[in-house]
This record gives structure tokens, C-alpha cells and sequence, in this order.
């Protein structure tokens, strides 16, 4: 059974009177990184805030570490970083480091120069944090929230305005944070594209509506290129692919679609050797999507 670390159920939040999520509901299993992707105003933030505690929910049940009890002690083992990591431009890394230390409560001083390592800003010396690129940045508000070795990780839109430097040193980290140190991570985003290699679990919300949870093989699946194909008696097309043309990569969809992820420019032979066996072809098409258009069609465009 997956351990589910994070797990909203039914969540509805309004602000006064206009409901902003509706009846969310996802899980994220221990050492999963999950992607929550949605158009801008769609309503990861308030997800996110929700988890943190910065909101009450209007409705619904969030559990942390499998018991929605003590929220606050479960949310000591946490980090968020949500909009922007709130540094203080006036201090180095370390200060802020330390400054985040002192207030985690967090023993050795030490970790200060493995944070400055892992996120590589150990060469930034007594340079103020308001010189820094916005990667830099980004990477020094996830060296804040690593620091205390928390065992799940929230990150709200923390590639939003990179280049693609930075966009990739970002990922590494966060990469690294979970292979290496089984960090748990919740990760927002707008664009799919930007976490599609990154994410092993995606959730993906649309005005503020869940639409769909799913892991990274299910995406990948449905966005594979393969051939469609329906006929009269989709049990005998399945012996036929595999006996008369050793065709054995395939899906078949709600009984009564056949997805071929093989020989796809064999098509034509595909047909004559179903009509020889006497099948009635309904449709037979190559189809597939890339993941930002599967994302775009579920959710509905990139922005409101
Ligand atoms: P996202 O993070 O996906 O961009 P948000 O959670 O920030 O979405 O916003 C979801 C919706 O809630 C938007 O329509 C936004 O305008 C609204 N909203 C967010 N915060 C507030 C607030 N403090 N007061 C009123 N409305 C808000």
C-alpha cells in the first residue's frame, strides 16, 4: 500500500463569497515528487497555503503523515517555500542560512556549509542576496527550506521566470533532494512541460477543479504515439495481432479500443491482415499528443 505523506480530501476554499477550489482531492506517497500543474488563478497557491496553514479550508480534510491531528507538529517535519522564498536581500546566503537556523531551531552549524555546497552558492561570500540572479535566488530559498532536513518539501512555481540555466539547476536540486535524501516533494507549475521529466506523479488542476491524478507512466501512456484501433470483435483482434502479425505491445482501452505502441508505419499491413481474418475495421488512425498538449486539452489553456 503507498504510505501517502500528504493527502487532501473534498477541499472547497472560498474567498468571501467566490469559491476558488472545488472539492479537491490528491494524495502524494512518500518519495514521490508531484507535480500540481494548472493555469495561473487556478488554484495550486491556495492548495498550498491550505497545507501550511496560512488558510482554513471552507470544507474538506487534509492529513499529514496519514492523521489530520496535531497539523502543526506534522508540519514541523515540512517546508514550504510558496510565491516567493522570503529572503532578506540586505544579508549573504549564509546569514540568511543562519538567520533560518536560529528560527528552525536546527542544531549544527555545520549544515550551513553542506547547504552552500548542495545549492551552490558556497562562493557567494559576503555578497547581499539582492545581487543575486533570480536563480540564485531560488536556489538559496530551497537551501532555506532544505536546511532542516525536512521529510516533505512544498514548492510553489519555483522555475516560474527562469532561463533554462536555471530552470535545469533547479531541477538537479530537486532531483538530488529526492534520490539522495528521500525528500518527499509537492511542486507547482504552470507549464507541464517545465516538470514532465522531473515528476514521477502529476496532478493537474483547472479552476480550481481537480481534473486528473496521475502517475508519470499513466501521462506517458496516453500521450505515446500509437495506432487507434476499433472493430466488431476486439477479443479476436487481439489474437490476430499477436498470432497472424507478433504484434504484443499493445493496450487494450475500456474493452473496446486497441492502442499498438509498435509498428506504427505498418498501418496498411495492420488492415489487410485484419479484413483477411475477417474482422470489420470502425477505426484505425495513428494518434498521440505531446504532454503539453494532453496538459493544455485538460486543463484548458495556460492562463486565465
Ligand atoms: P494559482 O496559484 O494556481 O495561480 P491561486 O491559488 O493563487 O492560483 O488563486 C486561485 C484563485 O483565488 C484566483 O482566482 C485568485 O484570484 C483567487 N485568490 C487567491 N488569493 C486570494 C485572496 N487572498 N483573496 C481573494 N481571492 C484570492
Amino acid at each position: 500500500m503507498t504510505d501517502n505523506v500528504i493527502s487532501v480530501r473534498g477541499l472547497c476554499k472560498s474567498y468571501k463569497k467566490t469559491e476558488v477550489l472545488h472539492n479537491v482531492s490528491l494524495q502524494v506517497g512518500r518519495g514521490r515528487i508531484c507535480g500540481l500543474i494548472g493555469p495561473n488563478g487556478s488554484g495550486k497557491t491556495t492548495i498550498m497555503k491550505i497545507m501550511a496553514g496560512l488558510f482554513f479550508p471552507t470544507k474538506g480534510e487534509l492529513e499529514l503523515f496519514g492523521s489530520s491531528e496535531n497539523l502543526d507538529n506534522s508540519r514541523a517535519r515540512m517546508s514550504f517555500m510558496i510565491e516567493q522564498p522570503i529572503i532578506a536581500g540586505s544579508m549573504s546566503a549564509r546569514e540568511n542560512l543562519q538567520y533560518i537556523r536560529y528560527l528552525r531551531g536546527y542544531p549544527d552549524e555545520r549544515r550551513i556549509d553542506e547547504i552552500l555546497d548542495i545549492v551552490g552558492l558556497a562562493s557567494t561570500g559576503k555578497k547581499r542576496a539582492n545581487k543575486f540572479s533570480l536563480g540564485m535566488k531560488q536556489r538559496l530559498g530551497i537551501g532555506m527550506a532544505l536546511l532542516p532536513k525536512p521529510e516533505i518539501m512544498v514548492l510553489d512555481e519555483p522555475v516560474n521566470g527562469l532561463d533554462p540555466e536555471g530552470i535545469v539547476e533547479v531541477r538537479q536540486l530537486i532531483k538530488r533532494m529526492q534520490e539522495e535524501w528521500g525528500v518527499t516533494v509537492l511542486i507547482s507549475s504552470h507549464l507541464l512541460s517545465e516538470l514532465s521529466e522531473l515528476c514521477t506523479d502529476f496532478s493537474i488542476i483547472s479552476h480550481g477543479n481537480l481534473i486528473e491524478n496521475l502517475s508519470r507512466e499513466e501521462l506517458l501512456v496516453r500521450c505515446r504515439n500509437h495506432i487507434a484501433l476499433r472493430t466488431d470483435d476486439i477479443n479476436k483482434t487481439a489474437a490476430v495481432l499477436e498470432d497472424k502479425l507478433s504484434i504484443h505491445d499493445y493496450k487494450v482501452i475500456h474493452g473496446e479500443e486497441i492502442q499498438i505502441f509498435e509498428r506504427l508505419g505498418d498501418i496498411h499491413h495492420i488492415s489487410k491482415t485484419l479484413t483477411d481474418n475477417g474482422l470489420v475495421i470502425t477505426k484505425l488512425n495513428e494518434e498521440g499528443q505531446n504532454l503539453e498538449d494532453y496538459y493544455l486539452e485538460k486543463a484548458g489553456g495556460r492562463n486565465e
